[in-house]
């Protein structure tokens, strides 16, 4: 590759190809490199893919309101076509549980209706009426399997919820990548797959490109790291960890795939449902499953691991989710061979990303989306694209933060609320629901 770029961009996930996307639709000459074969072949392949409005922040509902739009004009946001076809947006709307842990959503309430966010208060009735699988007995707080008391009612149940109909999910996140892979190729960037990059050169104190495993040296005056679960590493390799306050780590996350009782087509009339009381979130899965994930409950242990060597199959994690789902839907059935996915978070002390430059003059990162960012990828792409562009302009954003405008919503977001220097933020939810 004797080519010299505008920027090189460290991973091909669903951010990486969106950054790649935002910088050459700027004109800019980029490339993404990434060790695995193909464009959404890490964490995003295995991404629950799940769009919805409801964050713990004014700054992080703004954003995820914002990602939403780009997902529902898809084929107009990406300008190119894909031999694959593109990816579909199922749009069911995700129903929020009201709990003691959210503080019966007050906040969340608050915020969206600050934002103009549409959202509808259900009530029991309405619940059960939509999902009639679903008993609303009261478990919280979630406990492990092993507590005596698991799956034992208080007596009471779930008071209701709110509904957000502008969510829903991504069908196949992979493919959204490649998505954005063909619309970036389209603008003239490059993509460059299974090689590693081993080093991050500097000349006269800035970033000066990367050298992948096979030695080859492509030089570059930009860098962005966005290199998901493995983002802790490029960082040592930048030798950038100094200034930082929050940083990043890989967390290791199991994804249930249960058959939906029969009788009811969750496929089709099921909803994404964030459910505290249970500590779980799930949504409709292809063949009329349901897909179980963990909200992280308190009581639950986190395993931080090595992104190149960790467990790859199912544990009692996925055991203890299958049995906290079956709280919920007493007809479901638990299969004795389990379904689902193992894969990583890159996660972050306050489970908010890091969207940033770096103490290294031309070294970017798009990091520690914490399992809430794959929604966020085009806006996020956007925002990078011109954080780099008005650092590499000679704005020092950590003195004076970049103020980006979120197109749809024309409301101004203060990117320094992404920092790396940040404070632990206290409004985070610290859990994958951001
Ligand atoms: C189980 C699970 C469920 C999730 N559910 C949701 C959800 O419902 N909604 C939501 O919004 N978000 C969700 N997320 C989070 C979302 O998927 C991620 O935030 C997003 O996919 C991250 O994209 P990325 O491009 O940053 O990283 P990745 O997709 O991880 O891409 C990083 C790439 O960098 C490459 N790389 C790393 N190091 C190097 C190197 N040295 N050289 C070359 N290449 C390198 C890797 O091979 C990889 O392909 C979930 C995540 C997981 C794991």
């Amino acid at each position: 590759m004797g080519e010299r770029y505008d920027a090189i961009i460290i991973g091909a996930g669903i951010i990486g190809a969106a950054t790649a996307f935002e910088l050459a639709k700027r004109g800019c000459k980029t490339l993404n490199v990434d060790m695995l074969p193909a464009a959404g072949y890490g964490s995003t392949s295995n991404s629950c893919a799940i769009i919805r409005v409801h964050y713990s922040t004014l700054a992080g509902t703004a954003f995820a309101y914002e990602g939403y739009f780009y997902w529902r004009d898809w084929a107009d946001y990406l300008q190119a076509t894909d031999e694959r076809g593109l990816a579909v947006f199922h749009e069911t709307g995700a129903l929020v549980m009201k709990t003691e842990v959210n503080d019966y959503l007050r906040k969340h309430a608050a915020l969206a209706a600050e934002l103009d966010i549409p959202h509808e208060h259900w009530g029991p009735e309405k619940i059960v009426e939509k999902l009639p699988i679903y008993d609303l007995k009261r478990f919280g707080p979630p406990r492990p399997l092993n507590d005596e008391s698991f799956g034992e009612s208080d007596g009471g149940t779930v008071e209701g919820g709110i509904f957000f109909p502008t969510a829903g999910y991504i069908n196949d996140p992979q493919l959204a990548t490649h998505n954005l892979q063909r619309a970036t190729e389209a603008k003239g960037g490059k993509f460059l797959f299974n090689k590693r990059v081993v080093e991050i050169p500097r000349e006269d104190g800035r970033a000066a490109g990367v050298v992948l495993d096979d030695g080859t040296r492509i030089t570059a005056p930009v860098v962005v790291n966005v290199a998901g679960p493995h983002s802790y590493k490029v960082n040592e390799m930048a030798g950038v960890l100094g200034d930082m306050t929050i940083t990043t780590k890989a967390l290791r996350q199991e994804v249930v795939h249960l058959p939906s009782p029969s009788g009811f087509d969750y496929e089709h009339d099921g909803l994404v449902v964030s459910d505290s009381d249970i500590g779980c979130y799930n949504r409709p899965e292809q063949g009329n499953h349901i897909l179980v994930g963990s909200e992280d409950p308190e009581c639950d242990p986190r395993e931080f691991v090595d992104p190149d060597e960790f467990y790859r199959d199912f544990t009692h994690q996925w055991t203890v989710q299958a049995y906290r789902m079956g709280q919920r839907i007493p007809e479901l059935g638990i299969p004795s061979q389990r379904r689902g996915v193992v894969d990583l978070y890159d996660v972050t002390e306050d489970w908010i990303p890091i969207y940033d430059a770096s103490c290294l003059p031309g070294f970017y990162m798009a990091i520690g989306s914490s399992g809430n960012q794959f929604k966020n990828a085009p806006i996020a792409g956007a925002m990078m694209a011109e954080l780099i562009i008005a650092c590499e302009g000679g704005l020092d954003h950590d003195k004076d933060p970049l103020q980006f405008q979120l197109p749809y919503l024309k409301r101004n977001l203060d990117v320094g609320f992404y920092s790396r220097k940040r404070e632990i933020n206290p409004e985070s939810s610290f859990s994958v629901l951001g």
